[in-house]
């Protein structure tokens, strides 16, 4: 069977929906499934490490890679670059694994625009209430970084109709199957199967 380009999708999600939880689990489960991970000059905080959650450069060396026309979207929050590099991720759709991007709508619009193929999924919360109880349980935030990102979440979700496909993460198992239906339904395009069973169809319609 000939080896099948993977598949490019891209997730966002207001923060606090289970975005992170969700990839986490999809990547666990599948080793043909990754997530890219993105170029940043901010610093590492305790715990990250160079290439798991980011590539940490220089913004020398940022602004070398937007010369050299190396990313499929950037953007500047506050005084650091943010971008996601478009080699790294060609090279894992040639070797048949599906990628997913973890960026919100404004990076969506960008990447929508040079690879229109792009499959891409907007996760909501059950509810706003929810929403709020899983920022504060997951200990991470103030009360004020909380207020803020309940104000930025409905930014963030009224981008929802620019998407293929929305997921409620309410059960997480049923969000979780959701993904992975997404994901292999796409495996099954007419595109993907041809390409897939080119010999396949040449014998049967000799
Ligand atoms: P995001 O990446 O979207 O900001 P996280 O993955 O950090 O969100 O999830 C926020 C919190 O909600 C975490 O504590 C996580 O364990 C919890 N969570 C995620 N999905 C569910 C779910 N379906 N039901 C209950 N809690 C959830």
């Amino acid at each position: 069977m000939a080896q099948t380009r993977g598949n490019l999708f891209i997730l966002s999600a207001p923060s606090g929906a289970g975005k992170s939880s969700l990839i986490n689990a999809l990547l666990k489960k599948h080793t043909d499934m990754k997530v890219s991970v993105s170029h940043t000059t901010r610093s590492p905080r305790p715990g990250e490490e160079n290439s798991v959650h980011y590539h940490f450069v220089s913004t020398d060396e940022f602004k070398a890679l937007i010369e050299k026309n190396d990313f499929f979207e950037w953007a500047q929050v506050f005084d650091n670059y943010y971008g996601t590099s478009k080699q790294a991720i060609e090279s894992q759709l040639d070797a048949g694994i599906d990628v997913f991007l973890d960026i919100d709508w404004q990076g969506a619009q960008q990447v929508r625009k040079i690879m229109p193929s792009v499959q891409t999924i907007f996760i909501l919360p059950p509810s706003k209430k929810e929403l709020e109880q899983r920022l504060n349980n997951r200990g991470q935030d103030s009360a004020d970084v909380i207020a803020g990102r309940m104000a930025q979440a409905q930014s963030e979700t009224s981008h929802y109709n620019e998407y293929d496909f929305v997921i409620v993460n309410d059960d997480f198992d049923t969000a979780l199957a959701d993904i992975e239906i997404i994901v292999m339904a796409q495996r099954l395009t007419l595109k993907a199967q041809e390409d897939r069973h080119q010999v396949l169809l040449n014998s049967l319609l000799k």
